[in-house]
């Protein structure tokens, strides 16, 4: 039973955090909620830190989950500045880094993820650079300009979301930008070999090096100036700064030290929860970037690092601190926006889980869908600069739809044909 009472504690002040807060009020729960953040910003957004924020195209106000004065009014206790250090399960506290011991009934982990680091010689100059927080994105934007200006060089260590993304920032600003990629195309432990090509072209054709097979071994630096970068086939690029685009990892240092169980690192880390976002700990769940769910319907644990994830699973974890019935079902997706080309991804199906890909529309023109089917079986969908299309993609995965190839390339035919089908 939850009462007034009650007290709901929350860590972590992102996307999930923030939004957790909010169903809780909007679901009526009367009681404390106490949302402890240990940045000094209020709750925002991340997707505008590689696009429209890096760019100048975004104000600053806008990455912001709720204008700042929505906290009071929800009467949300907000911690800023805070992190939580210690969780201690059988007393029900979590302990704040200035010693504040907060109290809770029922407690979410929303700690998200943080970037990899390079282990490699050079990482200490001061123009290495990470993109995960507001003050990163600020600083990056700086570089940027200047590298645009003076005819600087950015080497980009990673040819994922992120490191494609700065790299079409940075060519806004007109920065030389070289994407250093153990892989042979970008995103391929996403989108395989057969679409990571299409991100090749549209980036090396406005100018982007690409050195594929090859990884960052030392970044050489003289009075703390980064000078270059070095791979390890012997190749050295000429550099100014450095971004750091690795892949994150999730924030479990809590949940660890607390004893809740974890998924190991080789499966892909983070909380274990079951299907309504519970960890081992019955009172206590995770939900956002850090949470492997067990996905009731793809039949595996996933851990997400996806806007959409944090947006949902947030208020779907609020409501099973309620004791409301949640089953977290969704259909992964996400979506990117570098230069003219925006695309949106539903699904599931990392290289290995399927035998094919079929596209409808015009993949030179780069306006299309592609499918990623399994036996025939649709297991996911990417549809490149061609909108309104995500129910539908997302309809055909759910019904594990078989539909007909032909039709299935074939723009004329509804893609809501070949669902009811
Ligand atoms: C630059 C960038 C661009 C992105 N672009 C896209 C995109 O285009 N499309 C897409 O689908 N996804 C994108 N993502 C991913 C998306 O932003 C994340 O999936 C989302 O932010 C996850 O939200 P979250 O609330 O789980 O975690 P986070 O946003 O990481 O928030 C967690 C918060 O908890 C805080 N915290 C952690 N530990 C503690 C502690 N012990 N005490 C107190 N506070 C703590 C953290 O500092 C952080 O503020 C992008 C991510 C980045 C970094």
């Amino acid at each position: 039973m939850v009462d007034a009472n009650q007290t709901f504690v929350i860590v972590g002040g992102g996307l999930a955090g923030a939004k957790a807060a909010e169903t809780l009020r909007s679901e009526g729960f009367t009681g404390r909620v106490i949302l402890i953040c240990d940045e000094r910003e209020h709750p925002y957004e991340r997707p505008p830190l590689s696009k429209g924020y890096l760019t100048g195209r975004d104000a600053r106000d806008s990455v912001f989950v709720h204008k700042p004065d929505w906290y009071a009014k929800a009467d949300v206790e907000l911690h800023l500045g805070q992190p939580a250090v210690h969780l201690d399960r059988a007393g029900r506290t979590v302990r704040l880094g200035d010693g504040t011991v907060v109290h809770y009934d029922k407690l979410l982990l929303a700690t998200g993820s943080e970037p990899r680091r390079l282990d490699i010689p050079g990482t200490g100059l001061a123009g290495v650079h990470h993109l995960r927080r507001l003050a990163h994105a600020e600083r990056l934007r700086g570089v940027l300009s200047s590298l645009g200006r003076d005819n600087g060089h950015l080497v980009i260590a990673g040819a994922g979301w992120i490191g494609l993304e700065v790299a079409a920032a940075a060519r806004g600003y007109g920065a030389e930008v070289t994407v250093v990629e153990p892989e042979p195309t970008p995103l391929h432990t996403v989108l395989g070999p057969e679409l990571g090509q299409l991100f090749t072209d549209l980036h090396s054709e406005r100018g982007v090096r690409f050195h594929f097979g090859a990884r960052l071994t030392e970044i050489v630096g003289h009075d703390g100036m980064v000078l270059a970068a070095r791979t390890d086939d012997g190749e050295e690029h000429p550099a100014h700064d450095v971004l750091a685009a690795i892949g994150a990892a999730p924030r479990t240092a809590l949940a660890e030290a607390a004893g809740l169980a974890l998924v190991d690192r080789a499966d892909g880390g983070g909380i274990a929860v079951d299907a309504s976002l519970r960890t081992s700990d019955p009172d206590v769940f995770a939900a956002g970037d850090v949470a492997a769910a067990e996905h009731p319907w793809l039949g595996t644990r996933l851990r997400v690092e996806h806007w959409a994830n944090a947006l949902h699973e947030g208020p779907a974890a609020a409501r099973a601190m309620l004791g409301r019935e949640v089953s977290y079902d969704r259909v992964p997706y996400f979506f990117s926006d570098q230069y003219d080309l925006g695309m949106e991804y539903s699904g599931y199906a990392p290289p290995g889980s399927y035998d094919q890909v079929v596209c409808r529309g015009d993949v030179g023109k780069r306006e299309f869908v592609a499918f990623w089917l399994s036996e025939g079986r649709v297991l996911a969908g990417m549809n490149v600069n061609v909108w309104d299309v995500t129910p539908d993609i997302q309809r055909l995965i759910r019904a594990g739809a078989r539909p007909d190839q032909d039709a299935l390339a074939d723009p004329s035919v509804p893609l809501t044909e070949l669902a009811a089908g």
